[in-house]
């Protein structure tokens, strides 16, 4: 590990306020709360905080925004144009976007600019191109008769999402449900509530109508609890925790049955062949796992390793770590930033600790890094056990665990052999092997000698307890239409 500095860097905060009906307001409460710059511990500034009456009054907008004025007469092509224009000034301000969200989340400035923001504004785009292809289908049923269905919008959507990618995963939610003709109540996560809020200004700038998107800060007990309780909330979409996620399902199944998405945890298999190319799979798996300081719900964090190549692989991906700079986010060179918060820093120490009280060689890292802020060393441990902690829960920092694997039948049994089903990669020269194991792992996403590529047109999502339907693409645009079907006699 290296570490790197850089001097100070200013960046512009945006509104603190919550966007309701187009207008920034004061929670119901008064309340505010603190969010932190994770890199020095320091306070940044602090936000209104939203409620259960805020999101009453947020649902109230959405929906008058659904039923009447200017949304419902627009047609699709100009929600299309209305989705172009939030893209074109998302790039228009960039710079200014990625320094507030590596403030507001830790992560390199690098990675804001080049990785999360190149994908939200293509994000953006390819929904927007979507908005006038929405399309039903004639069917020729019995009888005289005309029937053809219809692709409506849900309603009024609710949105929860977390922090790790809080800009793109935002775009996720927001772009295909304005592409459909929703509304939303979005709430953020409360680590990292400012970028979304600037993102409103660009959306009243481009001329969004108003109570289409309301977005409120708070925290998930009680404004998120509110959107998955609210009776006039046709659907809620919710990106986080497994744990969460079951109470989301409850929320809904004691309303009002709103439909239900939930992109949810992991704990991603990364395969690793011995006819695998070793240079390139190292390098995949280091960057499965290490990439957003190991922050990602399909993290390559089980990642198995053919006996044959076992002790060379683990030599040379413990060296690898070693390079991995992390330090001020802001500095150009920085690989890794900070993790999120003490929270999060805490816990993922704890299952450092666990791993090694449980018998898994540490080969390095396992240390904080500096004295302030919440920056971990890369760490990497070999010889983990399939019932280990670290080898079957979600540490969602920079841990990586090295698995020993025989053959090909036996790693797929094992592989298998968890509740988690996000994501999967293998990495061999062998053809069939690659298609055989993308066949046979129960995962959303299978990575053949790649890894977390990712693409506005590509679905994503879990299956088993990682969540259920989609997100990007055409599967993910579908969760936010309902299918209507029209009958006319003859
Ligand atoms: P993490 O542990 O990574 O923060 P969470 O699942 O707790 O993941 O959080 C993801 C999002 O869900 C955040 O916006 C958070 O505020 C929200 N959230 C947390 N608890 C609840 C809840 N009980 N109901 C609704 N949303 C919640």
């Amino acid at each position: 590990m290296v570490t790197a500095t850089r001097p100070e860097n200013k960046v512009k905060i945006g509104p603190t306020q919550l966007l309701i009906n187009n207008k920034w307001v004061e929670s119901a409460s008064g309340k505010r709360f603190e969010t932190i710059n994770p890199s020095t511990g320091e306070v940044i500034c602090d936000v209104a905080e939203a409620d259960a009456a805020d999101v009453d009054k947020a649902v109230i907008a959405a929906r008058n925004a659904f039923n009447q004025g200017d949304w419902p007469k627009l047609s699709a092509t100009q929600r299309g144009q209305l989705l172009y224009k939030l893209a074109d000034l998302i790039e228009a301000n960039i710079e200014e976007l990625a320094r507030l969200e590596t403030l507001d989340n830790g992560k390199p400035y690098q990675d804001s600019l080049n990785a999360d923001l190149q994908l939200v504004i293509a994000c953006y785009r390819y929904y927007a191109g979507w908005a006038d292809k929405i399309q039903g289908k004639t069917i020729p049923i019995n009888g005289p008769y005309f029937c053809y269905t219809r692709h409506e919008p849900v309603g009024v959507v609710g949105q929860i999402i977390p922090w790790n990618f809080p800009l793109l995963m935002q775009a996720w939610k927001l772009a295909p449900a304005l592409a459909a003709g929703n509304t939303v109540v979005m709430k953020t996560a409360e680590q990292t509530p400012l970028s979304a809020l600037r993102l409103g200004e660009l959306i009243l700038e481009a001329g969004f109508p108003p109570g289409v998107v309301n977005l409120l800060s708070g925290y998930g007990p009680t404004a998120g609890q509110a959107i998955a309780r609210h009776h006039d909330i046709d659907k809620v979409a919710f990106t986080g925790s497994t744990e969460v996620g079951h109470l989301i399902m409850e929320a809904a199944a004691q309303t009002n049955l709103k439909r239900v998405t939930l992109e949810l945890g992991g704990k991603s298999p990364n395969i690793v062949f011995a006819d695998a190319n070793l240079e390139q799979a190292i390098e995949g798996a280091h960057f499965g796992l290490f990439f957003n300081q190991g922050q990602c719900c399909c993290a390559g964090s089980r990642l198995f390793v053919e006996e044959k190549c076992y002790d060379e692989f683990v030599a040379k991906s413990v060296e690898r770590a070693k390079q991995r700079i992390v330090g001020d986010p802001f500095d150009d060179n920085t690989a890794q930033g900070s993790q999120v918060d003490r929270t999060q820093f805490d816990k993922v120490m704890e299952y450092i600790e666990s791993g090694q009280r449980e018998g898994a060689k540490l080969l390095c890292g396992g240390g904080r890094v500096g004295d302030r802020g919440y920056f971990i060393e890369p760490t990497v441990f070999a010889e983990v056990k399939d019932n280990m902690k670290i080898a079957q829960e979600e540490i969602f920092g920079p841990v990586m665990s090295i698995i020993k694997f025989k053959d090909m039948d036996e790693v797929i049994q094992r592989t298998n052999d968890t509740v988690y089903g996000l994501a999967a990669a293998v990495w061999t020269q062998d053809i069939s092997k690659g298609h055989a194991i993308a066949n046979a792992l129960r995962a959303g996403t299978v990575w053949v000698n790649c890894y977390d590529v990712f693409d506005a047109a590509a679905p994503f999502g879990g299956f088993k307890q990682s969540g259920m339907g989609r997100e990007l693409g055409e599967y993910g645009l579908q969760q936010y239409t309902e299918i209507k079907t029209v009958t006319v006699k003859l």
